[in-house]
Formats: structure tokens, sequence, C-alpha cells
């Protein structure tokens, strides 16, 4: 069968249908989306029960569709904060953005598809329920919206090895397995390990029976600097905190000491050195919560569980029959290293603005439709990776500093950024009248060409230095 498109996106989670999504609404093109799952919506099919976002709703999925209705809770871990929506509600929420884009007759799905690569007649993609492969004619681009493909517990393979008689659970099968008097030990250093043992505790299990296997400790953002609307305030005082210690910094230690040292960043045990940072955020009740777990093992990462030790990079610990190993241990963002996003004639959908994995899909196909030439595409979507570490913070703020400058320059780029629903700074103007925003635009607009040049020089140094920050 042949089939033909002037858009093939390879990959339809997030990125993919955001990028869609814009495209449709910027031009009249015919867009093909081809994913091997059954469902859109990518690695949120196979997210554990009790996942949310760990960003608002407000800000998060397509441009066109506003996710939740931009409630503030008041009650809970998220209490006074906006929203955010449950896994569950990410995939309906999905499902009705596919709906929207097939009933607009210029989208087609393929789901249960993998696209296998360019032949002689055209992109090739195999049914995978029934094993034929197509040929799709593309009349403009090929857009891989699986680079930084997500890698979750559900389906990785975990990183360690398990003797038959250990008993190891992926992070979803949680609820399935809690029982009184068992022990967990939670492996993984994130955000989803986190979770589990916020959960783990909500659900009257004592700290004490808990412990906590941490390759690495990491760094988070406090919540309250990622609210939008009428508390975007905390967003720009979150930024003007970033400029300020970037502008001064003498080398990496010295910024994360001073992004500490004002709560923007924050780690879960003061007096352990921290090296992580994958950008996610954290309520200070999950961060209470989480402190009460003294049993911490520190030993790098897992190597293999047996039925009465797990065998680690530096050493081994204890463990028994009646310890429940939670796999929290996937790789989550996928921190492949930055490639030109424009290359004629493949679009590959990756970071511009830090963190922003909707709002970066849909701008990319907003200058996509809107820019003629690649090398004028690309200065004004420069790749961005998502970060590991915390050496990687500084070329990531730089990066997207430079960028942001970049669109500001360009009235149709700017109007359409302040204007999406997936920018966190979209009320900004609003609310920039109040004092607390004005102070911070402010000192944000002071610090951040020094910032930007300070911290473009720190992103080049070696790597290792930050493990010393925090001592
Ligand atoms: C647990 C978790 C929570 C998160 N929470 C947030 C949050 O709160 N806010 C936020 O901004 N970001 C969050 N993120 C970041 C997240 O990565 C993005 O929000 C987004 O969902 C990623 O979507 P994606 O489309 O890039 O990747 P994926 O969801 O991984 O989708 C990639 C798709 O490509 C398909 N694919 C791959 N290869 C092929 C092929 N050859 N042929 C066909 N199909 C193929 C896959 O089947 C998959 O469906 C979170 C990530 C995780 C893991």
């Amino acid at each position: 069968m042949g089939m033909d498109t002037d858009y093939l996106v390879v990959g339809a989670g997030a990125s993919g249908l955001a990028f869609a999504d814009t495209l449709l609404a910027e031009a009249d093109v015919a867009v093909t989306l081809v994913d091997r799952r059954e469902a859109v919506g990518g690695h949120w099919r196979y997210a554990y029960p009790f996942v949310r976002l760990h960003t608002p709703s407000a800000f998060y999925g397509v441009n066109s569709l506003a996710l939740g209705e931009d409630r503030i809770d008041q009650t809970g871990e998220n209490e006074g904060f906006y929203e955010r929506a449950t896994g569950e509600d990410v995939r309906e929420y999905f499902a009705g953005v596919a709906e929207r884009l097939t009933g607009s007759g210029r989208a087609r799905l393929l789901l249960h598809h993998e696209h296998l690569g360019g032949g002689p007649d055209g992109e090739r993609v195999r049914d995978l329920a029934t094993g034929e492969v197509h040929d799709v004619r593309v009349r403009r681009k090929v857009v891989d919206a699986r680079y930084l493909e997500a890698s979750v517990p559900a389906t990785h393979v975990p990183p360690f090895e398990v003797a038959p008689t250990a008993r190891v659970v992926p992070v979803n099968a949680l609820p399935d397995v809690i029982r009184p008097g068992a022990i967990y030990a939670v492996l993984g250093s994130g955000k989803t390990a986190v979770d589990a043992c916020v959960w783990l505790m909500d659900n009257g299990v004592e700290p004490d029976r808990i412990r906590w296997i941490r390759p690495r400790d990491a760094w988070f953002h406090d919540r309250r600097h990622f609210q939008p609307r009428e508390l975007v305030a905390g967003v720009i005082e979150g930024l003007a905190l970033d400029a300020e210690a970037g502008a001064t910094a003498s080398g990496i230690s010295d910024v994360v000491e001073r992004l500490e040292s004002t709560g923007r960043l924050l780690r879960i045990d003061t007096s352990w050195p921290a090296t992580m940072y994958r950008g996610t955020m954290l309520s200070f009740r999950e961060l209470d919560a989480v402190r009460q777990i003294k049993d911490v093992v520190r030993l790098g990462h897992v190597r293999r569980i047996e039925a009465d030790r797990i065998l680690l990079d530096h050493g081994e610990a204890p463990t028994g029959a009646d310890v429940v190993h939670v796999d929290c241990a996937a790789f989550g963002l996928n921190n492949a290293p930055g490639t030109p996003i424009f290359q004629q004639p493949r679009i590959v959908l990756q970071q511009v603005r830090h963190l922003s994995p909707c709002f970066n899909a849909a701008l990319i196909a907003f200058v996509e439709v809107h820019r003629d030439d690649d090398a004028d595409k690309n200065r004004l979507c420069p790749p961005n990776p998502y970060p590991s570490r915390i050496e990687d913070w500084p070329g990531m703020m730089a990066r997207t500093w430079r960028a942001e400058g970049r669109w500001l320059r360009e009235s149709d780029v700017s109007a359409w950024v302040a204007g999406s629903r997936l920018n966190l700074l979209r009320d900004l103007p609003e609310h920039a009248g109040e004092p607390a925003a004005r102070a911070a635009v402010e000192r944000f607009v002071t610090n951040v060409p020094a910032a930007i040049e300070v911290l473009g020089r720190l992103s080049a140094s070696p790597p290792g230095v930050a493990s010393q920050a925090g001592h």
C-alpha cells in the first residue's frame, strides 16, 4: 500500500503531538503521525499509577487545547499550587488531542506501526499487527519526534541483574505488592524514586521500613518557582535568582552554592554532595516527607540483586526475602547530545528553552512554517540537551537565554511565544506591575547579559568540579 503526506512525524508522544498541533494551526498541510504503540501519548501510556506531572498542567500538552482547569489545589502536597494532571488525565487529554488532529481532516495516525527509515520508494513503515511494510512518500519533511524518547521503569530493561530468588518490581506494581510488615528498598535517585517513597508513606509505611538506594544525590527545584498565571511572579523570581547567581559566579561549585542558599535549588540531604540534576521539582511537603527516610545506601549503582545481598559499584548491602525492591532506576529524560534541529529534509525535535518539551516542539513547528532558510531556523532553535549532572546547568541556562534573546528580536516569533499557553511566562505582562514581579524582572534584565557570558564559560568546565558543591 502506498501513502503520501507533507510531514511524517515519527513518534506520537507529547513532542510529536505538540509539533503536529501547531503545524496544522499555522499551515495548510497534511501530517501523518506514526507510532509503535497502540495509542498516542508516548511514555505516559506506561506511567506508574500514582504519577502526576511534576509541572502544572497549565503549560503542558499542545498549544490549541487546555489541559485541566487551571485550579489551585487547596489541600495535599500541592496545596497552594496549580493543579498537576495525573497519568490518567494526561492519557485522556492526548486521546482527545488525537481526535482533534484527525478531525481536522489533515492528520492521519498510523498507530502500532514502526518507522524503519528511508527506502527507495519513500519512508518505510511496518504494520506491527500484520508485519506488512508500507512506503510513505513524504513531500516535505520527516520529523523525528523520538530522538529524546523517554525511558520509564515499566518498559526499560533494568540496568542490573536480578537473581531468581530476589523480589524486584517496577514502580508501577507498587500498589499491588504493598502489604503490612514488608520492607521496601527503593532503587533510584530521581523524581520517580521520590514519588515511590512519598506514596509508600502516604499509604501507611513507616519511614524506617523504607531503604533508599541512591546512586547519586539529586538537585531539585522548588515548585513555587514554576507556577504560571496568577503566581507567575514566582517564575521570574526564580529566573532572577538564576541570573544573579550566574552573573557573578566564580565556578560551578560557587554558582550551585548560591542557588542553594537562595532556595532556587534543593537537595534532600544538605550534608551530602548532590551531583545529579534532571530539572525536576518538588514541594516542601514532599521534601519533608522523604527527609524522614534515614536508611540511605550510597554505594553507587546497583549491579545485582540476590536473595540476601545487593551488589553495587562500591560495595554491598544486606537484603532479605521480606524486602520488596522497587525499580525506579529508569533514566526518564533522554539526554542524547544536541544535533541540529533542522537538517534538510529532516527535523529532529529537541529542547530549545530548557525543560519545556511541549513548548519547544510547538515552537519548532511555528518556526518551520514561518522561516524559509534552515540556517535561520537553526539560529532561532538551537538544540539544548536535557541535563543529567549539575555541571550541565550553566550551559543549559546560557543556551536558553541566548535563544530567547533571538526570539525577542523577531516580532512574529515573540508574539507567538507571548500568546502560547505552553509558555509558562505567558501571564507575566499582566503581573509585571506588581512590586515583587517588577523587582524580579529588573534583577533578571540587569544580570542576564553577564550570566550568559559567565555561564557560557562555565559550561566548558571539566566534569567533576560540581561534585565539590555543598561540602
Ligand atoms: C515520569 C515522567 C514524568 C514527566 N513529567 C513531566 C512534566 O511534568 N512536565 C514536563 O514538561 N515534562 C515531563 N516529563 C518529560 C517528558 O519526557 C515529556 O513531558 C514528554 O512526555 C516526552 O514526550 P516525547 O514525545 O518526547 O517522548 P515519548 O513519550 O517517549 O514518545 C516517543 C514516542 O516515539 C515512539 N517511537 C520511537 N521510535 C519509533 C519508531 N521507530 N517508530 C514509531 N514510533 C516510534 C515511541 O513508541 C513513543 O511513543 C516527564 C517524563 C517522565 C518520564
